[in-house]
């Protein structure tokens, strides 16, 4: 889950991270209403989910009112690599002496968390990284560990931050990573983490992607899945509980299993063809489920040709092949289904689809023919 960058800051604010005052809101009256509150200078600021939004013209200085007018005229309706911006955040101005970069993330190859910190703040780290390596001051942290002070006083000096800014930014590290870590964040990046003329250490720009699987830990986050931008596909998908993620091919998966899914989409790659989506319907294929899934894929236009993989383990092949059958009396299908079925009382699946089969509903053996059978009928 991706949250806006006044979210961020407001989660970060929970873990005792100083973040200047602002407001969220969704309208030019609203913003200058905001700014009276705050008192002027103000940042006005797109919040959308995306980065460089000050490149694109969705971060303003405004030093009166009638500046704070016309930027959140400019900014709301504003398209940021795609994203129409309706959110404004208006927060207090600070004064910037230099821009820093932190953040920490898994890294998977290590297996272990990965934290990096750089002087060079307020471009893009990806930049820094290839212009500048030298200038990413990188730590490993060992989730049993934990970040110790004493580590992460020897990651600041690493980094080469002035004298002024060492003792604020190692606070604001170690609480960063107890709101990544107890937050059950995927990735939490300051940019820029600020010194300000008065000589204060300060969080300027939250970037934050929560992990959706702890929302049971986290009843509060449910305010932050609301706030997700989805696209009509997922947005539909999301509401029958499939795991559905949206791909730009012409070939709809319909998988039970994660790993079963991710395979169907690479071997539809393998043969030639592109995936529109990754469906999984988990464990329980039954006619609601299927129902809905081919509901999904039915409604993307993109869709040519569905293939419906199954390997039947606790799924019972027989409940999947009724479910097929049950689900295609229900909703109307424009493009024509392959299936595979295999696993547990895969015969008796096989045997019940038997009178339904025809140019739209067609059955292989295996995964590879069935995949080649989709593509050819997407073309
Ligand atoms: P991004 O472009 O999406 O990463 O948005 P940021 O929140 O990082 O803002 C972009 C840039 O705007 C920052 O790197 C700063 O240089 C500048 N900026 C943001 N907030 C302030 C502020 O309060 N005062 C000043 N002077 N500049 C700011
Ligand atoms: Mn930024």
């Amino acid at each position: 889950m991706d949250l806006f960058e006044h979210q961020g800051k407001e989660f970060f604010a929970q873990y005792g991270m100083p973040v200047s005052a602002g407001e969220a809101v969704f309208s030019v009256d609203e913003a200058v209403a905001a700014a009276g509150r705050l008192g002027t200078p103000v940042m006005v600021k797109a919040q959308v989910h995306a980065g460089g939004r000050g490149k694109a013209g969705g971060v303003k200085f405004a030093a009166d009112i009638d500046a704070v007018r016309e930027h959140a005229g400019n900014i709301l309706g504003l398209d940021i690599k795609g994203h129409i911006v309706k959110r404004l955040w208006i927060e207090e101005a600070s004064d910037i002496a230099e821009e820093y970069y932190a953040s920490f993330t898994l890294d998977r190859s290590a297996k272990t968390h990965l934290g990096m910190l750089s002087k060079e703040g307020g471009i893009e780290i990806e930049t820094v990284a290839v212009e500048n390596p030298d200038a990413i001051a990188k730590i490993w942290v060992d989730p049993v560990d934990g970040l110790t002070e004493a580590a992460c006083r020897q990651w600041v000096l690493e980094a080469e931050l002035p004298e002024a800014a060492i003792e604020g930014t190692i606070d604001i590290l170690l609480k960063l990573y107890i709101a990544y870590t107890e937050g059950d964040a995927d990735m939490v990046e300051i940019n820029p983490l600020i010194l300000t003329s008065a000589g204060k250490v300060h969080v300027l720009d939250a970037k934050v992607t929560l992990d959706a699987n702890s929302e049971y830990r986290h009843p509060d986050y449910q305010q932050y899945d609301e706030t997700q931008v989805r696209d009509e596909r997922e947005a539909a998908a999301h509401a029958h509980g499939l795991q559905y993620v949206g791909l730009d091919g012409t070939v709809g998966v319909i998988a039970n299993g994660a790993g079963l899914a991710m395979s169907t989409v690479d071997v539809v790659n393998q043969v030639g063809g592109r995936a529109a989506n990754f469906l999984d319907i988990g464990g329980g294929a039954n006619a609601d489920l299927m129902s809905a899934a081919l509901q999904v894929i039915n409604n993307d236009p993109s869709v040519k040709s569905i293939f419906i993989n199954i390997f039947g383990g606790i799924t019972r092949g027989d409940v999947v092949a009724e479910g097929i059958i049950e689900s295609m009396k229900r909703v109307k299908i424009d493009s024509p289904i392959v299936i595979r079925l295999d696993g547990t009382n895969a015969e008796d699946g096989r045997r019940l689809l038997e009178p339904e089969l025809g140019d739209d509903l067609v059955l292989e053996d295996t995964m590879l023919s069935a995949a080649r059978r989709a593509v050819e009928l997407a073309k």
